[in-house]
């Protein structure tokens, strides 16, 4: 038996003996569909998660050539312009004034998370917030010690987001923007919420834990999510074994004090 399909038998005996006891929680698993399992899959990041928060929103990546890394993932773009979905390869930008577009190839990024999506497990789940559903996931995960590529998709009976403005320089740290940012509300809205789940190890380079971002089925509304409601919503999970961070080398980078403190 290769790793590949040990790995993959692993992840779902462990959703299948955790069911019993995920049946007392509000979400319902209504299926299970196990995949073939496939290579080794790779989390690219662009940068580090401490250095977005210290300011460090210039130029870094392009989009044409963080796409060569994946086809689903989420991030920024420069400047802090608006909110960053890969899904199925395409770009969506949701923007601090509301509107959602497909980033152009040659528009950068200064962080970014990316994979090649194609999942091991896939399961139902109705009726769950935002932490019941990060909860069920963590529950049919092999450990909280991987990265997971995650994708959620279907209706959301509510959807929270924000998008920030575009920042020009010289910028000031994230921390400071968030009293400024835009708040979007969506009701019975269809899309897709992109989750990327990160170790507690990797505190100050990525996200620890969830990180949602939504796109709309429709491309007219987005953004990072702060909370939800999932109406029926089918979750499919990737495990990622391999992580790759690609380090900048523009001078604000090269020059910014890390670890930052936040404060
Ligand atoms: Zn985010």
């Amino acid at each position: 038996m290769s790793n590949l399909k040990f790995r993959a038998q692993i992840v779902c005996a462990l959703f299948l003996l955790s069911m019993s006891a995920a049946a007392q929680m509000a979400p319902q698993r209504m299926a299970v569909t196990p995949r073939t399992a496939q290579p080794e899959s790779t989390l690219f990041q662009v940068s580090t998660l401490d250095a977005l928060l210290q300011g460090v929103y210039g130029s870094s990546m392009t989009l044409a050539e963080l796409r060569q890394h994946g086809d689903f993932g989420l991030g920024a773009y420069e400047g802090i312009d608006g909110e960053m979905m890969l899904v199925d390869g395409h770009f969506y930008q949701m923007r601090f004034d509301g509107t959602m577009s497909e980033a152009p190839p040659d528009e950068r990024t200064p962080f970014a998370a990316v994979t090649t999506f194609h999942p091991d497990v896939r399961f139902s789940v109705k009726a769950a917030s935002l932490q019941q559903l990060s909860d069920l996931i963590d529950s049919v995960l092999p450990s909280p010690n991987l990265f997971y590529a995650i994708r959620v998709h279907g209706t959301f009976s509510v959807m929270n987001t924000r998008a920030i403005a575009k920042q020009f320089l010289p910028y000031v740290p994230l921390g400071q923007l968030i009293p400024t940012q835009s708040l979007f509300t969506y009701s019975n809205v269809v899309g897709t919420a992109v989750d990327i789940r990160s170790p507690a190890y990797i505190t100050g380079i990525n996200q620890v834990g969830h990180h949602y971002h939504f796109v709309s089925d429709d491309h007219k509304g987005g953004g990072h999510a702060l909370s939800f409601t999932t109406g029926e919503v089918t979750v499919e999970v990737q495990t990622l074994r391999q992580y790759s961070v690609w380090l900048p080398l523009d001078e604000p980078f090269l020059r910014a004090t890390l670890p930052f403190s936040g404060n």
